[in-house]
């Protein structure tokens, strides 16, 4: 007997009838003679509409009542899935992820999952009932519900998988794993039979939208057995695990693109050692993350410092920093929002000669300007015009995979 924990997406759990659907994954998986921990999304649109909602009444509503509200969605998932597989003649107990213990940072809207209370899925388990656990959510030291940040509930599943030792962690959703490129954009993308950790880690947190980050770096650290699967088709889907076979011949896996940031540019800071700490620690105190970065060669006594942000944290980032003028010593600030990223992940990418160039060349063909070059040992992004997005990774995507 093994234990499995399952992950529905919110196309997955959308109406009834896909309810009913999921419930006949799941109840197989029991009646296979496995324990079973499912958690799920919120149905369909359901989280967008309740932001739509919160917006109606205020637009700067505090992250708390956020939490509060958005975490409503998978409630109503679990809820309905539990009367459906009670229906269909099984055991099984909704809960919410405080009831669980699904301990969490306080940060709200982007709360980290501290530890995972093992009594109660334990007692649950013992009673052999199919535990549905309501994902992208948890409970912070002072008794409040948080949320995991958009898409979370990948983490809360990984999570749970880790803390439980389970024997695999399957995540089901719309498309059947995960694709060199998104398929909607490049037809001809294909399905990767297996792909690391690192490079899934890159693909996730590069806007490939298979998999929320967190929870890759989760598996990873904890060797959770992953799976990215269709919850429409019964088939293989993709394994993510800490080393492969080659099967491709390619030296890249997979191209990404993210349109979800935007730039900002510090232009005339003085040459003084600690400007980028400054700058930087300020950010990083209100939780904003920063991506690529770039610092000028200084004119005389004067450089220039660019980043990226997500475009969530653009008007807080900028706030912060004019309010930190003064003691920043910089001349002024623009920002961009009209910007996107695109990249190749592959674990051999910095370390075979040419692939950059290859990206590159694909991109001069296409007609398309880099504006910023970022890279890790496994990756290359490129910062161009938000309006050459698809066009750049057409183009990288057909360098790489047509012409082999
Ligand atoms: N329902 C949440 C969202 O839409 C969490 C998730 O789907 O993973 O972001
Ligand atoms: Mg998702």
């Amino acid at each position: 007997m093994s234990l499995i924990v399952q992950k529905f997406g919110g196309t997955s759990v959308k109406d009834a009838e896909r309810i009913f659907h999921v419930a006949g994954i799941i109840a197989d998986t029991y009646r296979a003679g496995n324990d079973v921990i499912v958690v799920l999304s919120a149905q369909g649109d359901t989280t967008d509409d309740l932001v739509a909602k919160a917006q109606e009444i205020d637009p700067h509503a505090s992250r708390r009542e956020m939490d509060m509200l958005l975490s409503t969605g998978e409630q109503i998932s679990v809820a309905l899935c539990a009367m459906a597989l009670r229906k269909m003649g099984l055991p099984v107990i909704s809960l919410n992820a405080w009831q669980v213990g699904i301990q969490t940072t306080s940060v709200h809207s982007n709360a980290r999952i501290k530890r995972i209370d093992s009594e109660r899925v334990r007692a649950e388990l013992d009673q052999h009932r199919i535990v549905l656990v309501t994902g992208f959510q948890g409970v912070n030291k002072n008794g409040d519900i948080t949320t995991l940040g958009r898409g979370g509930s990948d983490t809360s599943a990984v999570a749970l998988a880790a803390a439980f030792h389970a024997d695999l962690c399957q995540i089901f959703t719309d498309v059947d794993g995960v694709y060199t490129c998104d398929p909607r954009l490049v037809p001809n993308a294909r399905k990767l039979e297996e792909i690391t950790y690192n490079e899934m880690l890159e693909l996730a947190s590069q806007g490939a939208q298979v998999l929320h980050n967190r929870s890759v770096e989760l598996a990873k650290k904890f060797h959770v057995n992953l799976e990215v699967l269709s919850s429409y088709e019964r088939k293989p889907g993709t394994k993510v695990k800490e080393v492969t076979k080659k099967v491709e011949k390619t030296n890249i896996t997979g191209v990404a693109k993210d349109t979800s940031i935007a730039r900002i540019a510090l232009v005339g800071l003085q040459h003084n050692p600690g400007v980028a700490f400054q700058v930087f620690n300020l950010l990083s105190k209100a939780n904003i993350s920063v991506d690529v970065i770039l610092q000028s060669i200084g004119r005389e006594d004067t450089k220039d410092i660019s980043f990226t942000v997500a475009k969530k944290d653009l008007e807080d980032a900028q706030k912060i920093l004019l309010e930190n003028k003064e003691a920043i010593h910089f001349d002024h600030l623009t920002v961009d929002d009209k910007i996107g990223k695109v990249s190749i992940v592959g674990a051999g990418v910095m370390a075979e000669t040419g692939v950059a160039a290859k990206m590159f060349e694909a991109l001069y063909e296409a007609g398309v300007n880099i504006q910023m070059i970022n890279t890790s040992e496994i990756r290359v992004s490129v910062l161009i015009d938000e309006a050459d997005v698809n066009k750049a990774v057409r183009a990288i995507h057909a360098k790489f995979f047509d012409e082999e």
